[in-house]
């Protein structure tokens, strides 16, 4: 067994300086700058690692498809100078829509090497989602397929005028000037590319999160989110020579960017993508067959797993395996205990959002684990506990009180925009520090147990639903009056999106109403996103100034204390 990376918490975390940390990084050394891909691909392709396989997908088949540094680099750098070719300028945005493809990875990392901003879409979502997107980022150009194309583009294409490409995956000619065969395009293209000089605040990637209120935020990174790619990699996830690694997230959420491109690719391991949904035995099987070292995860897939009673040490060759974390949504005790003797190994949460672009706080292979807990904040990072008033800010000292998870800012991977809301931007910081909108405490030790969001967001299967998103979208029903959404808790999801809909007059509340409803939302969000449960009610509670109190639909739903009501609109 190799020796963790972090042996001593306390000591690296007292004498941690971001600065020596960029010792790692070759480009500034090299008059380079600082670049994600540079020094996740080009990099270890020229150096020590071009014949090591980079990413292995395993395609739906379960075939596999090994593609190494070198080869990386070379598609990569074909598709920068597609970009060249199509005049996309420094700063404008690439966005993706497609499955756990190798196209997506090439696209991403080709966009960072043309220094354009890279944005994964899910491609669960429905035409509506992806508008709201494409459109909030001035997407200049979106890599798909042909059903998606059809199916979900090809009629938003009128109300994108920024969009001035669209490169389909699996077609070979083009279908027109703008309607691109991303084949042809890349095989006119030369293989190699130079990286123009890289500033570390360039921007890098756009991902959206949804809001309290509104529709989604887009968190903008820059290049220099590196640093916490890198070192998450080498302290959290405990990366060595040689390691096989496998992140079960997919790039449509920050985690399977982050985590599932970026991270083991700059730290030279390799990386399994899997292109197909969860399945318990085909996860166990490749954890078995590409003898997976290290496995980062979600709760909802440790649950499903525990649920199907299979005895995984005793079903499978798990030998090479050395560490499961997970991140997302709580782990809890009973679950982390399950999973270290399910696995025989460390079972580590950890702590992260969209906004801080990499792992905050975390277990460590070599601190004690404390199931239940996210663990400790990562050398560099400062986390506290506070309670806020207004615009004051407090910390917390005593232990065990509960307050507002916030965090020092200042560190390399926090987000430097909400695009196009620099108010709301501005929002999330009082003085010195970053409001995460998470509840928080700490205890003597100095572990961090979450509590739960500040806000409605909804967290289903994985996804950040925005009511507001929701909602809007049933509205546009024609049956449809007013309607609100609640997350509900439900073990196998973490929280099921439901919906409470006031008709329009005339309208009958029956089944067949309900049913036309949530078609028609899944339609237009995607399944992952839309209602599984609608409750028709006559009225929506709402403050007096006229704001839907979701808190108190929740807490009527759930049987809780409905709490203060002193802004409720009388009825
Ligand atoms: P996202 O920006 O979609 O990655 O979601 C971030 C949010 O997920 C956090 O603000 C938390 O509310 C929740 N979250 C992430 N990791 C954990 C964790 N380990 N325990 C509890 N909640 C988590």
């Amino acid at each position: 067994m190799v020796n963790p990376n972090l042996t001593d918490y306390s000591k690296t975390y007292k004498a941690f300086d971001w600065e020596k940390e960029s010792q790692y990084f070759n480009g500034p050394s090299a008059g380079l700058g600082l670049n994600i891909a540079h020094e996740a691909v080009d990099r270890h392709a020229n150096g020590g690692l071009g014949d090591t396989t980079a990413i292995r997908f395993v395609r739906k088949d379960q075939k596999r498809e090994n593609i190494s540094y070198v080869k990386l680099q070379e598609l990569t750098s074909r598709f920068a100078n597609v970009l060249d070719r199509l005049g996309i300028a420094k700063g404008e945005t690439v966005y993706s829509l497609l499955g756990r493809v190798p196209e997506l990875y090439i696209t991403a990392l080709g966009s960072l090497k043309r220094l354009a901003v890279f944005c994964p879409l899910f491609s669960v979502f429905g035409p509506e989602p992806i508008f709201q997107r494409l459109s909030k980022g001035e997407a200049s150009l979106l890599v798909t397929n042909k059903l998606f194309y059809e199916k979900k583009v090809e009629k938003l294409i009128d109300r994108l005028p920024h969009l001035r490409y669209i490169f389909l995956i699996d077609v070979e000619e083009d279908l027109s000037k703008k309607v691109l065969s991303f084949d042809r395009w890349m095989k006119k293209a030369s293989s190699s590319f130079s990286i123009p000089f890289t500033s570390p605040e360039d921007p890098a990637l756009l991902h959206f999160t949804s809001g309290t209120t509104g529709m989604p935020k887009g968190a903008l990174h820059v290049h220099k989110a590196v640093y916490t790619h890198y070192l998450t990699g080498k302290l959290v996830l405990d990366f060595h020579k040689n390691d096989v690694f496998w992140c079960t997230a997919d790039p449509g959420w920050v985690t399977g960017t982050s985590y599932g491109i970026i991270s083991p690719l700059v730290n030279g391991v390799t990386s399994i993508v899997d292109e197909q949904e969860f399945d318990a035995m085909r996860w166990y099987q490749i954890l078995e067959k590409e003898k997976v070292n290290i496995w980062y995860t979600a709760p909802t897939a440790i649950r499903r797993l525990m649920r199907t009673e299979m005895d995984p040490k005793k079903e499978f060759d798990l030998s090479k395996l050395r560490l499961v974390l997970s991140v997302g949504e709580p782990l809890h005790a009973a679950e982390v205990i399950w999973a270290q003797q399910a696995f025989g190994v460390p079972v580590l949460d950890n702590w992260w959002q969209t906004e801080t672009g990499g792992i905050m706080i975390a277990n460590y292979r070599s601190m004690e684990v404390a199931p239940g807990s996210m663990g400790k904040p990562l050398p560099g990072i400062e986390a506290a506990v506070a309670e806020i008033d207004g615009d004051g800010i407090e910390l917390i000292t005593d232990t065990e009180a509960q307050g507002h998870l916030v965090l020092k800012k200042g560190f390399p991977s926090m987000f430097r925009a909400y695009l196009h809301e620099q108010e709301r931007y501005n929002k999330c910081f009082i003085g010195d520090w970053y409001i995460t909108g998470d509840l928080a405490r700490r205890d003597r030790k100095g572990y961090f147990w979450f509590v739960g969001r500040a806000d409605d967001i909804i967290k289903t299967s994985g996804h950040m639903v925005g009511p507001f998103e929701v909602e809007s979208s049933l509205m546009k029903h024609p049956s449809v009056a007013e309607a609100a959404v609640i997350g509900k808790p439900e073990a196998s999801v973490g929280e099921m999106v439901k919906a409470f809909v006031v008709l329009k007059e005339g309208v009958k509340e029956n089944s067949e109403t309900k049913l036309d409803i949530i078609g028609f939302a899944r339609k237009e969000l995607g399944p992952a996103v839309a209602p599984k449960e609608i409750a028709f009610v006559q009225r929506l509670p709402k403050t007096r100034s006229g704001k839907i109190l979701r808190r108190l639909l929740k807490a009527r739903e759930l049987g809780l204390p409905e709490g203060d009501l002193s802004t409720l609109e009388p009825s």
